[in-house]
């Protein structure tokens, strides 16, 4: 297969990373017979340090040309980089808004996964933390309270503040056929999150779920209220395959079952439109702290390699591979920074990155 990919490395370790991305990607072109073309772009800081801007149009219409984009990340220190004297439009963070519009992409997916040997990162119960977790929270990006109506103004003499919570049946049914989409190629359940006991929004996400779920008969589906699954999240994670959610809920939990997993470096993304075409990028920012000492974890950003082969090229043997590859280095005992036990050797960003690519 061909694969036509837009690269932005972007700011801070985003260039570490994304470079042992495409050498994994490469180690899988090689062995199971794939071309990856790649063309790089600059988005966020860079951009903004050579054009002015952090992220051009003609940048936004090069991507959307691509079958895919794999991101790194954008941004510099908040406190002391000139970026931030800028007005927030033209801040690097602006870039990712506004590539995430053009995109369309309206689709969040976060995996969380606890590998058996970074156990200890868990901050839940052992007892808990022993049967691991294996999940996909799939978020909804454009719509809901964030991009509702809002305004605050004095009413009968007192300040109100009104925020706006709007979805349409389509918006809701586009969301669903994908997270059932991806059940299929997964543990094949689904787990509606919503507050229908007390939101009309609520009530039409289940409505509509509930239809999309008759289509995909082999799927278990079920629904559950938000506050009980903040508290599932904790107390059996082991229960959750594909979390599906509207943006805040989403917003929320996916923090949450970040933060179980124990470990940033280890977290990969992908925002989907309704095409084939998806962004691909770590969860975690561009860590300036330790950017430019080929020390990061580059597996979030691998991981999402693998997420770009399973859902934008449905090549899920050679997705599998790149998976299998980082479990393996890590029961072999490799670690960054961020995932060594104190005292424990470290590898560096670039061997993390041809150790996963030798084991493709
Ligand atoms: P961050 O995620 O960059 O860093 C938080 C901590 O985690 C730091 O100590 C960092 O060293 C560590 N860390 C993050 N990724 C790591 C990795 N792969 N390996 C090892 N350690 C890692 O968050 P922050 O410090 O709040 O933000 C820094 C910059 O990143 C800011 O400019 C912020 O706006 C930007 N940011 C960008 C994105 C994005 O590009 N999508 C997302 C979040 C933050």
């Amino acid at each position: 297969m061909n694969c036509n990919i837009a690269v932005i490395k972007g700011d801070g370790i985003g260039p570490e990373v994304v470079t042992e991305a495409m050498k994994v990607l490469d180690a899988v072109g090689k062995k199971f017979g794939h071309t990856f073309n790649y063309e790089q772009l600059l988005m966020g800081g860079c951009s903004i340090d050579k054009y002015g801007d952090p992220l051009t149009d003609e940048t936004v219409a090069i991507a959307k040309s691509k079958d895919a984009v794999l991101l790194g990340s954008i941004g510099g220190n908040t406190q002391t980089s000139p970026w931030y004297k800028l007005p927030p439009n033209k801040r690097p963070e602006a870039g990712l808004l506004k590539i995430r519009k053009e995109l369309g992409l309206f689709a969040n997916l976060r995996p969380a996964y606890l590998y058996p040997e970074l156990k200890e990162a868990c901050p839940l119960k052992e007892s808990v933390a022993e049967r691991g977790f294996d999940m996909m929270i799939m978020r909804e990006l454009t719509g809901g309270l964030y991009f509702g109506e809002r305004y605050t103004k004095e009413i009968d003499g007192v300040m109100t503040a009104v925020d706006t919570l709007t979805y349409n049946e389509n918006e809701i049914r586009r969301i669903a056929v994908k997270g059932f989409d991806i059940a299929v190629k997964r543990r094949k359940k689904v787990t509606l999150v919503d507050k229908a006991n007390v939101l009309d929004s609520s009530r039409l996400w289940r409505k509509v779920t509930e239809e999309v779920a008759k289509d995909y008969p082999e799927v278990e589906y079920e629904t559950m209220l938000v506050d009980n699954a903040a508290m599932q999240l904790v107390k059996d994670p082991a229960q959750f395959d594909v979390m599906l959610t509207e943006n805040m809920f989403g917003d929320i939990l996916s923090d949450e079952a970040s933060m179980i997993t124990g470990s940033i470096g280890m977290l990969s993304s992908a925002s989907l439109n309704e095409t084939k075409f998806g962004l691909y990028e770590p969860s975690g920012g561009s860590a300036p702290d330790i950017a430019g000492q080929n020390i990061a974890n580059p597996i979030a950003t691998i991981l999402s390699a693998a997420m770009m082969l399973r859902y934008t090229f449905d090549l899920d043997k050679e997705a599998d591979a790149i998976e299998n590859a980082v479990k393996k280095v890590l029961e072999e005992g490799y670690r960054t920074i961020d995932i060594a036990k104190p005292g424990e050797p470290q590898v560096k960003c670039d061997e993390m990155g041809s150790l996963i690519a030798e084991r493709i």
